[in-house]
Order: structure tokens, then C-alpha cells, then sequence
């Protein structure tokens, strides 16, 4: 990177994603292909790729599948200097099956990761230096008791210095019980600016409403935005002052659904990073909507190929789609 100025920080467990390269059940499978996975890892991408500088932060085994996690993300612009690496616990992996229909079964193999071991007193100022925005999902405070005060600890050292910060959930019922999950969740959302749960995340943390109130519940806990991913539906955004739907953006051929709520993220953030000042007075509803439509057109997207990112847009392709031009190929 050239200057120091960072639009996101991100800091999560990137692993190696070993996918079954034919369908069927996985113990029958001889055929693997080997992929960088993450879910702040997969936002990080999008948002480099849709012009953002973004610095992703994370613990890594000293091993070649932490220099394949490094090098992934450098090739895609990401500032990986402050990466950390440990000499005795590994990188994870996790395998995913490729089935017929319905969405993947995965298989996580990370316990006792590099990123496992994430503690608080491991969280460093330098990591938000020049950054404007932090990004935390609730996967890293699966991981351990240490790692969710890891993730809280640098959660309010960003608010400290000013820093906006996005939470997206991302519940993992594998990682932990549903007590711990809903209680670890619902205590981060007051650290966040911009809360966006998934409708079934919803209804895990507050149990069955209609989806405004739950809008309204989450916005009273302290978030300013609140971006409710309704899969196939589309979205629906709230602020304090307004509620906005936007309509799916069509799938063609719908592949895999898993990282279909990172790219989301991206788009999202990419649109209201944008709008810092309007964040701070109060989002228009018109910013919202195109956050929104910006949202759910990379979640269309990362439905329709086999990777969590590798399909993800760049900057120059959403606005030849948005603006509804044939992508010239040849
Ligand atoms: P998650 O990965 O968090 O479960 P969702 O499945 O809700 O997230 O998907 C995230 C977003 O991706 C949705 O809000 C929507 O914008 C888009 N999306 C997902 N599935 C579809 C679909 N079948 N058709 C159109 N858009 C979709």
C-alpha cells in the first residue's frame, strides 16, 4: 500500500477450504479442490476488489497453508502486514461437500488453530492505524472465551479512536452452545454501528416477531444501521428514521449459497463507507436503498459459482450490470 490510509480493518480466522470436486457424500469423494476461506477474509476481497483499501488482521499456523492464506490476500490487495503467525498451532482447514441440492454440509477442522489462541492481550492499536472502519463477525468469539474478549477488546478500542464498526453475526451453531452464542452476540451489538443479521439470525437472538420489530429491537440496542438479509427476498434496511426494502437482485443458477452473506457485506459497506458523514447524522433513505440493491446484488452473485469469493465482482463489473449493460466478453 502506498499511504497509510485504510478504509476497513478486518480481523477473523481465514482457513483452507478443501470443496469435494465431484457431488455426492464426502467419504466417497477422491477429488478435493484447496481454496482460501474466511468469512472476513471473503468480505476483505470484495471490498478490495470493489476499490477499497482494506487491511485484514488474523493469526495463522507457521505453515504453507498460512503463506497460501497470505499470499491469497495480497494477490487481491489486501494489506496482510500485520498478520500474526504462531510457530506451534496450525492454520485450520475445513472441508465442504458438494451436494445435489440444499446448501453444503461443512466439516471444521480448527480447533486448537493459530486463531484459536487469539487473546486479548494480543490486540495491538497499530492494527486500526489510519483506518476509518472495523468489520467483526461472530465467528472469532465462537472460537473461545478468549478470543470473543479478543474481538469485544478491539470492538471498543475502535469506537475509542473514532473508528466505525460493522457486526455481522454469522452464526455458527457448530462452534458453540446457542446460550453462549446468543448471549456473546447479543452483547456485541452495542459495539456496532452497523448490525447485519441474517432474518433466521434474528429470530435465534430475539425469538419469532414480525421482521420491523426486530429492526426496531436491534436499532435500540445502539446500532445505526441495521441490515436484515432475507435470502431469496432481497433485504431490508432500518435507521432510526426510515425503513427501506430492496428487492433481490435475480439468480440465474443458483450454485452455493455459503458466502453469500459476505458478499453482501461488501456491498454494503462499500456503499456506506461512502457516506461516513451521512452514518454519523443520519443515513438517507436513499443511500440506504442503494446500499441495499448494492448488498443484494453480490449476494445474487456469490450464489451462482461454486467459491465463497472467487466470483465476487469488481468495482468496473457492478456498474456495468447496474447500469444494465451486456458485459462485452469477446
Ligand atoms: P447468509 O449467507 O448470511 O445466510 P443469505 O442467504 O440471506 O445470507 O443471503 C445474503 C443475501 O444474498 C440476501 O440478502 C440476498 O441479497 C442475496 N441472496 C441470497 N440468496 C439469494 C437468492 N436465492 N436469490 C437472490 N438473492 C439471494
Amino acid at each position: 500500500m502506498q499511504d497509510n490510509k485504510v478504509d476497513v480493518v478486518t480481523l477473523g480466522e481465514s482457513m483452507i477450504l478443501f470443496q469435494s470436486y465431484n457431488q455426492g457424500a464426502l467419504q466417497y469423494e477422491p477429488l478435493f479442490t484447496k481454496s482460501l476461506a474466511g468469512a472476513e477474509s471473503n468480505v476483505a476481497i470484495g471490498l478490495s476488489r470493489l476499490g477499497k483499501k482494506v487491511r485484514w488482521v488474523g493469526r495463522l499456523g507457521s505453515d504453507p497453508f498460512g503463506d497460501l492464506v497470505l499470499t491469497t490476500l495480497a494477490g487481491e490487495g489486501v494489506d496482510v502486514s500485520h498478520a500474526l503467525r504462531d510457530p506451534e498451532a496450525p492454520t485450520a482447514v475445513y472441508f465442504k461437500d458438494f451436494k445435489r441440492c440444499g446448501d453444503p454440509a461443512v466439516y471444521y477442522y480448527r480447533k486448537g488453530s493459530a486463531a484459536s489462541r487469539l487473546a486479548p492481550d494480543m490486540i495491538d492499536e497499530t492494527w486500526l492505524q489510519g483506518a476509518g472502519h472495523l468489520h467483526v463477525t461472530g465467528i472469532t468469539p465462537a472460537l473461545g472465551e478468549h478470543t470473543a474478549a479478543a474481538v469485544r477488546k478491539l470492538m471498543e478500542l475502535a469506537r475509542e479512536k473514532g473508528l466505525t464498526v460493522s457486526f455481522d453475526p454469522n452464526l455458527r451453531r457448530k462452534l458453540w452452545s446457542e446460550e453462549q452464542a446468543r448471549e456473546t452476540l447479543l452483547s456485541l451489538i452495542p459495539l456496532c454501528d452497523i448490525f447485519m443479521p441474517g432474518d433466521e439470525e434474528a429470530e435465534f437472538l430475539l425469538g419469532p416477531q414480525e421482521i420491523e420489530a426486530y429492526g426496531r429491537a436491534f436499532l435500540d440496542m445502539g446500532p445505526k444501521v441495521v441490515a436484515m438479509k432475507l435470502g431469496a427476498e432481497g433485504s431490508i434496511g432500518f435507521t432510526q428514521e426510515t425503513v427501506v426494502r430492496a428487492d433481490p437482485f435475480p439468480v440465474e443458477r443458483l450454485i452455493d449459497t455459503v458466502g453469500a452473506g459476505d458478499a453482501f457485506a461488501s456491498g454494503l459497506l462499500s456503499v456506506l463507507l461512502d457516506r461516513r458523514e451521512e452514518l454519523s447524522t443520519g443515513l438517507g433513505e436513499e443511500s440506504l436503498h442503494e446500499a441495499l440493491c448494492r448488498a443484494n446484488l453480490l449476494g445474487s452473485m456469490a450464489t451462482q459459482f461454486k467459491g465463497d469469493w472467487e466470483g465476487l465482482p469488481t468495482l468496473a463489473e457492478v456498474r456495468t450490470i447496474q447500469g444494465g449493460q451486456k458485459q462485452v466478453t469477446r
